[in-house]
């Protein structure tokens, strides 16, 4: 696709078009359309003008142009140009696909820890109250937290790094969640979701949580194609040792063409835009647990379904959630973190939350606070100077075996979790972290004994 921009038709275009645009590229680039279009323009401009006017898709000459809307008006279009057949990911040769990949993580990586200290930052503000700018604000951290979350997930799926942390989990349960998940925009968009699944009975052995979000991610993939206050079905069919869960919608549909490619990561369309992760980060989960997703649809304009089909466990054997008991004594909280602004930020919010806190950069300063200070929890970065989270926490831990660590941190591989684990860690969290979660956390373990 091209962007034309601004009053003069400015040419901007993705990689897709560079093939079609054979040696014209990248001289063309900057260019105003109508030079790249020569002759063929005067087929072309009185459908940019109407365009323009009337801010309406409309179909030229094997074009489709959309406008873009800016402050005044339409400040820009999208040409959808006719689908040259792409190189397929295949073709793409293993170390390219290998280094797209460690570039993606690589990102995802560096951008945690801004958003680390901003995410933090917004959750204290919001407990102190609330006003539309910091719901904006927050919706937006949010937002730019679940980018990042999705570079990382596709990455990790791409290089077969993702691991699931399986329990024994009704699938009402899990569907319980995802709709939780979506409420802000089934609200936002009027959407009436109708979900026809049997509380209990359907047990799986799952990742509750990333399942959850993948049915969420069809969820929302389905509103954002439905018209506002359209109905959309959810249903459970159990048969034999299978359950197919079946989410149903009446919007555009997925014209034939397309139905292939709607699980294919950074498969965008007009109609939702983002990075095109969502599908793509389903199957790969999907397919983690051994199950199989697919979507019909017969056209556009007719609705689609989407069919995850999934194994089902022998019997329920479910845990109850541990709730957390609050306490009204101060417990201590040590907090070691060498990045400044992510940092303030966390000692703001903990002791927004009511808990006393004492702030060490590195580890032979948290020794030395540790002793007067004598902490209850110790909430650690990993990747510390001098020495790491975990040296640190086992030297902590030879002067007194009541300590309690949580790691906080963005190394988010299995081996670190597994790392904190072997240490002896209450926790493994992962930035930005949520607040409410780390609070049930700190709650939850006893504080040492005083005398
Ligand atoms: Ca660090």
């Amino acid at each position: 696709m091209q962007v034309w921009w601004g009053e003069q038709l400015v040419v901007f275009y993705n990689d897709a078009c560079i093939a079609g645009l054979a040696e014209r590229h990248p001289s063309v680039l900057g260019r105003h359309a109508p030079e790249l279009f020569g002759e063929r323009w005067s087929t072309i401009r009185d459908a940019v003008e109407r365009v323009r006017a009337d801010a309406i898709e409309v179909e030229v000459d094997g074009l489709h142009l959309v406008p873009i809307f800016g402050d005044h008006g339409v400040d820009g279009i999208l040409c959808a140009l006719p689908e040259e057949p792409e190189p397929e990911d295949a073709l793409e040769a293993p170390s390219d696909r290998r280094a797209k990949h460690d570039f993606l993580s690589l990102i995802g990586h560096e951008l945690r820890n801004p958003l680390s200290a901003l995410s933090t930052t917004m959750q204290v503000f919001e407990l102190r109250g609330s006003s539309p700018e910091l719901a904006l604000m927050s919706r937006s951290v949010r937002h730019l937290s679940r980018l990042v979350d999705d570079l990382l997930d596709i990455s990790r799926i791409a290089r077969g790094k993702l691991v699931l942390h399986r329990t024994r989990i009704e699938l009402a349960a899990i569907l319980d969640r995802a709709m939780e998940i979506v409420t802000p925009l089934v609200d936002d968009r009027g959407t009436k979701v109708f979900v026809r699944v049997a509380r209990t009975g359907i047990p799986i052995d799952a990742d509750g949580e990333r399942l959850a979000r993948t049915f969420a991610a069809i969820l929302t993939n389905a509103i954002e194609h439905s018209d506002r206050g359209a109905p959309i079905v959810v249903e459970a069919i159990a048969e034999g040792q299978k359950v197919r869960v079946v989410v149903k919608d009446e919007g555009a549909g997925i014209a034939p063409d397309q139905l292939a490619h709607v699980f294919e990561a950074f498969h965008t369309d007009r109609m939702t835009g983002g990075l095109g992760l969502g599908l793509a980060i389903s199957r790969g989960i999907v397919e983690l647990h051994g199950g199989t997703i697919t979507i019909r649809s017969a056209g556009a304009g007719t609705g689609s379904e989407c069919v995850v089909e999934l194994t089902r466990a022998e019997k329920a054997d479910l845990g109850t959630p541990r709730i957390p008991v609050a306490t009204t004594v101060r417990k201590r909280v040590l907090l070691v973190e060498d990045n400044d602004d992510t940092a303030r930020a966390l000692k703001n919010a903990l002791e927004q939350l009511g808990y006393k806190v004492a702030l060490a950069h590195d580890g032979p300063v948290a020794l030395n606070v540790a002793r007067t200070f004598e902490p209850d929890v110790v909430l650690l970065d990993i990747g510390l100077p001098v020495m790491d989270g975990w040296e640190l926490a086992r030297r902590l831990r030879e002067r007194t075996s009541e300590l309690h660590f949580v790691a906080v941190t963005a190394r988010d591989q299995e081996s670190d979790k597994q790392t904190s684990v072997a240490a002896g860690f209450a926790e493994h969290l992962i930035k930005p972290i949520d607040l409410g979660r780390l609070q049930n956390l700190v709650e939850g373990l006893p504080m040492r004994t005083r005398t």
